[in-house]
Formats: structure tokens, C-alpha cells, sequence
């Protein structure tokens, strides 16, 4: 059947006769509305991204009208949800959506670009969720010279990639973000499959040396898996800002945003800068996700309900295992070496280290709570919040550091992950504790079991200095600061602001906040240059008169000093190249 035969499916129109006031109109028909009086609904979070956003505050000037033209009563159910009145025939909803989010996560327009997120723009038609439907994308006003990048299967479209569009069902609609504009763009092809680079925004950056790189990486993760590729085509859409740092998963692309520096410079070293490096690690989480999150999936998140919060203990595997492979794949593609690897992985130790969260939540409870707290941070968030990115890296590296030597190699978490997508291919997508228990259970016995459960469900320390020690690997530990306050600093108001009191450090016990500005350490003035200086002046038990302002009210505070604690991790190969076993594991076996 042709496309012009294909039976009548909902179509969301989409343009903007005025980019520059951020204003997407939509024109949504519905060939065949329920007829009790068709229900629409925005989702209020984008998967991917674990907070309720609510989208439709974004929504305006919601309108429905039948076939013949005659207005249509639409009512509101909720925030985000509505019903028009029973209609014969043909129902068409007009409304605009406000998109001035530069993020991955929504949609932004102006006379420089579109970006859309489905999630954003596009209202779901109850009952009709299963079923296909259209974009008709047309050019904003105006815009004569713009492209399309997306993955959207297209239908009809032009020279430009304007034109008609069609999803499987609403849940491949919202998986496919827009992105509309000038854009420098690159094609290239990683074992057989067509890959493309979109980068929006101004920049010098040499986009092919990035193509090289990221060619590298895509064909080892491809390799990793096994191929073919779960896509028929990939693209990554990054726009470039002064200052920024995301990026959000979908099934054959990923929508980036970083800082143009980050780019490769036309003279960038064979062994690329720390902001490059970057950049290549979050291009190497996303295209990992394609796999572990957008493919294989917490049971919990299968057939999410996407307007309310959807709790899984499982974050600390779909976003910590994949930031343990982000960059592990920049050391096996051949991008850094594994000495670079070791200071990447040295440096998150020591954010890990900082964290005095660490010791209240667990990883398994961040995942849980990720809407509520890794996601709505604040200035008590260190002192009861653990990353699930971070220590589910960190788990991950302890789980294949354990599995690879109680098996001599032959058990690892590659093999774990390569388990778990052959299944995922045979048709069982769903991933929980039990499953991976399951594994664990037939590769190496009980070995594991307690060990799992302290790592996930406890707050110890993980066992990573004697793993990576195992691997030749030797971890060196200082302290920062040799005598501490327990707080965490920035410039403020005439002195030095509070921007963290670690729970049970001097600073609490003494009464500071976080929040209060410290004009003076001992009547001498203190600018947050000179803050570590004038304390390291100090010793453990000293006592310091600190003169500060919270809500303008000036107090004196006295604090007694603590030693500081070891919170600096460096890593280095041991000098035995006898003891120093990577292969396999950071290197080709
Ligand atoms: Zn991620």
C-alpha cells in the first residue's frame, strides 16, 4: 500500500508564522475522534529525564472545531488533560505551545532555530495512543534557508525535510526530537549503518575530527553488542552554547547540548583536552542508552504512564552502568589511553569521596527518588543524596572487577550486558534485580549475593581500592585541606558564601548555614581567594572566630577546626608492569 492509501491517521501540522515570539502552531485533525467526546493529553515528563516539568503550562489558546468548520467545547480534566464535545466526523484542535526551553528536554524557537521534543507540542489522542500518526512539519515564516534534522521516518518530505512525517504509535512520536535550522551538518557511516552530525549554534569547532571520533566509539559499542545495530540510522543533534552540559537518549538519536569550547579545535591533540573528552564521554553515554534504557528497560518503565512519576530502584543500572561505559568506551575505541582513563576515573572517585550523602542514601533509594531529590536539588542535597550515576558507576566497576577475577575473565559485566540484550532481542526487554541476580547466581554461586545487596541497598564504602588494586592499579588517597570547616564556598557579598554545611562538620556544630556570608576569620577580612590560605594557617582544634551575615544580621560564630579527611583519589598503573593486568578489560584481550 502506498502512503497516499494508507488509512486516515491523526496529523499534528506543525508550524510558526513568527519564530522570533517562540510560538509553535499546532493544528492536530482527527479523522476518527471518540465518540463519546475525544480526551487529550500531554505528558507532564519526557523519559529520559526524571521530573514531573508539566509541559503543558507551555500550551495556549486550545481550540476544536467539527469538519464542517463549527466550534468544538473543549473542557479541562486536569493540568494536562482535556475533552472536546462528542463530534460526527472530523475533529481538528487547534492551539500554540511557547518554546523558549534551550534544553534537550522541551522545545525552543527563535529566528536561529526550532527544536522540538513531541512531549512538548504534541497532544496525545486518547485510545489512539497504539496507533500511527502524521507530523506535517512546515517551514516557520520566513525561514527559507532551513533544514530538518531528525530521525521521524519520513513520508513525503523535500529537499529541506520539510514535508510529511509518520510514527509507529505516540510513544515513537515523542522519541524522535526535531531540530530545524542551519545547522553544520556531517554524514557518516559506522558498519553499514548512516550516521549524522547536526551541531546548531556558532562555532570553530573541527566537526571532523569529531566524526572520527565518534566513528570509533559507535562501531566498538556496535561491536560490543554484536550487529547488526538496533537502528537503521543514527543522529546526534548538538547545539552549541557558551556554557552548558546534557544530553537526553532516544532510540536512534540523541539531542546534546554543550559549550562550544568543548568542541575539537582544529590543532587538537591525538590525545584530546579535558573539556573534548567530555563531550566524547556524554556522545558515548547516549549512544550506549540506545541499548541499555531506550532497548532494555526497567520493568517498571516498559509502558510508563507519562503523567505521573514512575519509581524504579533501577536508575543506578540504566544511567550508572551506562556512565561506566561512556568513558570505557573512549579508552577501548582507542580515543584516551588507559593512563587518561585512570585520571577520569580518579576524578570521580574524589566527587565520590565529597559526597557526604553517600553515607545516608543509598544507591537503590536515589533511583527511587530520583524525582524528588537527584532531580530538585538544594542546598542540602550533598549531605543526603548519592548520585546514581556516580555510585552506580561505581557499582558497576565493582561488579566487573569481582566477576572478572573470581572467573578468571571469563565472567564480566560485558558478558553480563551482552546476556541481557540477547534476551532483550528474544523479545524480553524487561530488566529488574531479580533478573541480574539471576545471572550473578549462574556465573559465579552465592559469591555475589551479600556483596550485591551491601553495594545496593547499604551505605558502606565500595570495595574499589582493593579491585582496582587487583588490576594493578594503585590508589592514592590525601586530604584537600589539612584542617576543615566542612563547608563548601563561593565568592559572596563582600566576603565568602556558604554554599554547603556538611552534616557534622565544624561549621554545623559552630552554627553556620548554608547561605551565611563570612566577612572576616579572626577579625582579618577574607575574600574566597584567600579562604583555604587563611584556614590552612590553622590546626585540628584550633578554635576561629568567624564574623558573618545571614539576612543581613551580622553574628559571630566560633568554630573549632577538624582535620580534613581524605577526599582526593589519584590513580596510577603500579610500576611492576608484571602486576598491571588491563587487558580484556580497558584494552583488547
Ligand atoms: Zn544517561
Amino acid at each position: 500500500m502506498s502512503a497516499s492509501e494508507q488509512a486516515p491517521v491523526p496529523q499534528y501540522q506543525i508550524g510558526s508564522d513568527c519564530p522570533a515570539s517562540h510560538r509553535f502552531q499546532v493544528v492536530l485533525t482527527i479523522p476518527a475522534p471518540d465518540p463519546a467526546g475525544q480526551v487529550l493529553w500531554l505528558p507532564d515528563w519526557i523519559p529520559g529525564s526524571y521530573m514531573i516539568r508539566d509541559f503543558a503550562r507551555n500550551l495556549f489558546d486550545l481550540q476544536a472545531e467539527d469538519g464542517a468548520g463549527r466550534p468544538v467545547d473543549v473542557q479541562a480534566l486536569d493540568k494536562s488533560t482535556w475533552r472536546c464535545a462528542p463530534v460526527a466526523g472530523v475533529l481538528q484542535v487547534r492551539y500554540e505551545v511557547y518554546a523558549w526551553d534551550l534544553s534537550v528536554r522541551s522545545a525552543h524557537l527563535d529566528q536561529t532555530h526550532g527544536y522540538f521534543n513531541a512531549t512538548s507540542l504534541c497532544l496525545a489522542v486518547a485510545g489512539q495512543e497504539r496507533a500511527p500518526a502524521e507530523v506535517l512539519l512546515q517551514a516557520p515564516a520566513g525561514q527559507a534557508d532551513w533544514r530538518v534534522a531528525t530521525t521521524l521516518p519520513a513520508l513525503a518530505v523535500d529537499a529541506r525535510g520539510f514535508g510529511r512525517y509518520r510514527a509507529a504509535d505516540y510513544d515513537a512520536l515523542i522519541d524522535h526530537p526535531v531540530e530545524m535550522g542551519t545547522f553544520d551538518e556531517r554524514r557518516f557511516s559506522v558498519r553499514g549503518v548512516p550516521h549524522r552530525l547536526a551541531v546548531t549554534g556558532r562555532h570553530r569547532g573541527d566537526l571532523d575530527r569529531l566524526v572520527a571520533d565518534l566513528t570509533r566509539i559507535c562501531a566498538a559499542q556496535i561491536d560490543f553488542f554484536g550487529q547488526p545495530a538496533p537502528f537503521d540510522e543514527y543522529l546526534f543533534q548538538l547545539t552549541v552554547v557558551g556554557q552548558g552540559y546534557g544530553g537526553l537518549e532516544h532510540r536512534s538519536s540523541t539531542s546534546l547540548i554543550c559549550s562550544r569550547d568543548s568542541l575539537p579545535s582544529a590543532d587538537e591533540p591525538a590525545q584530546p583536552g579535558a573539556a573534548y573528552v567530555e563531550l566524547l564521554g556524554l556522545c558515548s553515554h547516549e549512544y550506549f542508552h540506545s541499548w541499555n534504557v531506550k532497548r532494555l528497560k526497567p520493568v517498571e518503565l516498559l509502558a510508563p504512564d507519562l503523567q505521573r512519576e514512575v519509581h524504579t530502584e533501577l536508575l543506578w543500572f540504566f544511567e550508572g552502568v551506562t556512565s561506566y561505559y561512556d568513558d570505557l568506551f573512549l579508552v577501548r575505541a582507542g580515543c584516551i589511553t588507559p593512563a587518561r582513563w585512570l585520571e577520569l576515573l580518579g576524578k570521580q572517585l574524589t566527587r565520590h569521596l565529597r559526597t557526604p550523602g553517600r553515607w545516608r542514601q543509598t544507591v537503590a533509594q536515589s533511583s527511587f527518588d530520583a524525582w524528588t531529590r537527584y532531580y530538585k536539588q538544594d542546598e542540602n542535597t550533598p549531605n543526603e543524596v548519592v548520585s546514581y550515576y556516580l555510585k552506580g558507576a561505581l557499582v558497576a566497576l565493582c561488579l566487573d572487577l569481582s566477576l572478572r577475577a573470581q572467573t578468571g575473565e571469563r565472567a564480566s559485566l560485558d558478558r553480563l550486558m551482552q546476556w541481557l540484550w540477547q534476551r532483550c532481542l528474544g523479545g524480553e526487554p524487561g530488566v529488574d534485580e531479580a533478573l541480574l541476580r539471576q545471572w550473578l547466581q549462574a556465573q559465579v554461586g552465592d559469591a555475589l549475593s551479600a556483596p550485591l545487596t551491601a553495594w545496593l541497598h547499604g551505605t558502606e564504602e565500595l570495595p574499589w581500592q582493593a579491585l582496582l588494586a587487583g588490576r594493578g592499579i594503585d590508589v592514592r588517597l590525601s586530604a584537600s585541606e589539612p584542617v576543615t570547616l566542612g563547608v563548601r564556598t563561593q565568592a559572596g557579598e563582600g566576603g565568602v558564601a556558604l554554599t554547603l554545611v556538611t552534616r557534622g562538620s565544624a561549621a554545623e556544630a559552630g552554627g553556620l548555614s548554608a547561605g551565611d556570608v563570612v566577612v572576616a576569620i579572626d577579625g582579618l577580612r577574607v575574600s574566597a581567594d584567600q579562604w583555604n590560605a587563611r584556614l590552612a594557617r590553622y590546626r585540628p582544634g584550633d578554635t576561629v572566630q568567624l564574623q558573618t551575615f545571614r539576612r543581613d544580621e551580622w553574628r559571630v560564630v566560633g568554630c573549632t577546626l577538624q582535620a580534613g579527611s581524605c577526599d582526593t583519589c589519584e590513580l596510577a598503573l603500579m610500576a611492576d608492569p608484571a602486576a598491571v593486568r588491563l587487558a580484556g578489560w580497558l584494552t583488547a584481550s
